[in-house]
């Protein structure tokens, strides 16, 4: 009963750290502040009272609109909340609740938020970066005084670890943009990975860089590519509608190519894969070599 009031609380941490998280991404694309002011309807201004504010449950209550004015309020905000709160959940679980729990679970909510506004804005704010770095060293240091064995870099290996992961990231950027000859990488991925790499080591860093590519060349491939091209072909079909093409900012969309898919969507999750499953991942690749 104790234990199952504890896990509840857990989740529910991690809930309104995934209702922050919604304010960051919304905002830092933007330039804002995520302290002031209080958030309001994007129609009719109205602030949104306390209550209203509840992770998962006021978008239940709500039934998805605004008190005010009734516009339609995105799932996407009540599903991040839950996907925090679950991934809060899990790291308590699996690594017991104390600080390697914590860290696990913050790496995780920073990477989620990255992968976020990279995939809508094209870029990857600062502040998740730079907090993130910060946290990861700072973590880095207090973890080897005070916590037992974590999945993390020790002190020394964080700071070699930013270095390569945001140096691998540049120079496969680089040699991308040679072999494609257009912008293939934006400097935010290599704050991105000076962040994941501070908390990998460097040898983690480099599977992640390689890992995050393999992903992104698979879904670029397998989904991105044949739907862009099904979508042209339906629009070669259709009479012009003057509407504008679907794909947000992207400028390549708009161009006719197929759209642009920001690596960073890619890198954060393969950071998270690499940091929990690294090792097991290096062993089937290097028994596959074998086999
Ligand atoms: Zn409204």
């Amino acid at each position: 009963m104790i234990a199952a009031a504890f896990w509840t609380m857990v989740f529910l941490l991690g809930a309104c750290i995934g209702s922050f998280l919604n304010v960051c991404v919304l905002r830092w694309p933007a330039g804002e502040s995520v302290v002031r002011p209080r958030s309001r309807c994007p129609r009719c201004a109205r602030p949104i009272r306390w209550f209203e504010n509840i992770p998962i449950a006021s978008w239940l209550a709500l039934r998805a609109r605004c008190a005010g004015c009734g516009l339609p309020i995105s799932p996407r905000y009540p599903a991040v909340e839950l996907l925090v709160g679950l991934g809060w959940l899990a790291a308590g679980l699996a690594y017991g609740p104390g600080f390697t729990a914590i860290r696990v679970a913050a790496f995780g909510t920073i990477l989620l938020g990255i992968a976020l506004t990279d995939l809508e804005h094209y870029l990857i704010p600062d502040g998740f970066t730079v907090f993130g770095l910060g946290w990861v060293l700072l973590t880095a240091f207090a973890g080897a005084v005070v916590a037992g064995p974590s999945p993390f870099a020790g002190p020394l290996d964080a700071i070699v670890g930013a270095c390569v992961g945001a140096g691998a990231i540049t120079i496969a950027g680089w040699l991308g943009e040679v072999a494609l000859k257009k912008e293939a990488m934006g400097f935010g991925d290599a704050t991105l990975m000076a962040f994941a790499g501070a908390a990998l080591g460097p040898m983690r860093s480099l599977l992640t860089v390689f890992v995050g590519a393999t992903l992104g060349a698979v879904i670029f491939l397998a989904i991105v590519l044949p739907v862009a091209r099904a979508r042209r072909r339906a629009v070669a079909g259709a009479p012009a509608t003057g509407a504008a093409p679907a794909g947000g900012d992207d400028p390549a969309a708009a161009a006719g190519e197929p759209p642009l898919v920001p690596f960073g969507v890619f890198l954060a999750p393969a950071a998270l894969v690499t940091l929990l499953w690294g090792d097991v991942l290096v062993a089937w690749y290097l028994r596959l070599l074998v086999a």
